[in-house]
């Protein structure tokens, strides 16, 4: 026996010494040519033997032929339970299965493809939809408040009477839902707002080596678009410059690039002074300097002209 992989429980010795009738079963189902060396047993219970043929199939490396036996009790003969292909200690086989769901990646989705959002999705939670209030002016909304003018209350089809509000101030309420951005079957949840402030910190965030080398923050720059109508514009806002590395991209507050737009104020240029015209004093010139020794001999303007 080689190679044998045989639990610490004692084979019947019938099952086990089987070998050759257990290679004849293996035989008769795939054929002499695919049956390799007996690898070894497993005891499967009391009197239930599996023993272990290597295949000789090149695409199965690794698997092997595996040839339950077995015998009643008190019986002497061996008879055939099943015959198997299993994978081996060193099989190839395929990686265990992983729902789409976890495998999707960030920017995996292409043009066309749908990407349904789950029902009860953390990150997203209802938003105002005012399905649960009649439009101000129906004739619904008139039954309820049951022509009680004045009173902010409405008769239940029990017949009991509850506070609602008044219908103007259900319409405010729908207007500045919408105003808000909640008037959608579902809103960012808190959840939902934190992984995307966690994503966006990470990628245009304080901490990045683009920011830590910035002469400003964003915070500070002509080229940042606040977000509104939502709770992450105290951290967040849009960043517009196209020679920016975030152009586009929601950068946190903290973040900044070398294209701030105070980065570099260009400094201005020099103006040179007009020159100056004297014409009230003299300016010495040596004429010979050579005669003179070198020395600069004061001259004035007659003389300089030959009339001295
Ligand atoms: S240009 Fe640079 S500093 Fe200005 S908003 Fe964009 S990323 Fe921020």
């Amino acid at each position: 026996m080689s190679a044998a992989t045989t639990r610490s429980r004692t084979p019947d010795r019938l099952c086990a010494e089987a070998v050759e009738f257990a290679r004849h079963a293996a035989v008769a189902a795939v054929g002499e040519t695919a049956v390799g060396a007996h690898l070894g047993l497993d005891v499967e219970g009391d009197r239930v033997v599996t023993h272990y043929f290597a295949t000789t199939e090149k695409a199965y490396r690794g698997w092997r032929w595996a040839v339950t036996v077995t015998r009643a009790a008190r019986a002497k003969q061996v008879t055939l339970d099943e015959t198997v292909l299993l994978p081996g200690p060193e099989a190839l086989i395929a990686p265990e299965w992983v729902p789409w769901s976890e495998r999707l990646r960030p920017g995996d989705l292409g043009p066309g493809d749908l990407l349904p959002t789950e029902a009860d999705d953390l990150r997203l939670e209802p938003g105002y939809s005012g399905d649960d209030e009649p439009a101000p002016n129906s004739v619904l909304a008139e039954d309820r408040l049951s022509g009680i003018a004045g009173e902010d209350v409405a008769i239940e089809p029990s017949g009991d009477r509850v506070a609602v509000a008044p219908e103007t101030e259900r319409a405010e309420i729908a207007s500045v839902a919408d105003e808000l951005g909640m008037g959608r079957a579902r809103v960012l949840s808190r959840l939902g707002l934190n992984l995307a402030a966690d994503r966006w910190e990470k990628e245009f965030g304080a901490h990045s080596p683009m920011a830590q080398a910035a002469p400003a923050a964003c915070v500070s720059c002509g080229f940042m678009v606040p977000l509104g109508g939502s709770s992450l514009s105290q951290a967040f806002g849009v960043c517009s410059n196209e020679f920016s590395p975030a152009d586009g991209r929601i950068v946190s507050l903290a973040y900044g690039c070398g294209a701030h737009s105070e980065a570099a104020v260009m400094p201005a240029p020099v103006v040179p002074a007009p020159p100056v015209l004297d014409e009230l004093s003299l300016e010495p010139l040596p004429l010979h300097p050579d005669r003179s020794g070198g020395s600069v001999e004061e001259s004035t303007p007659a003389e300089e002209l030959g009339h001295s």
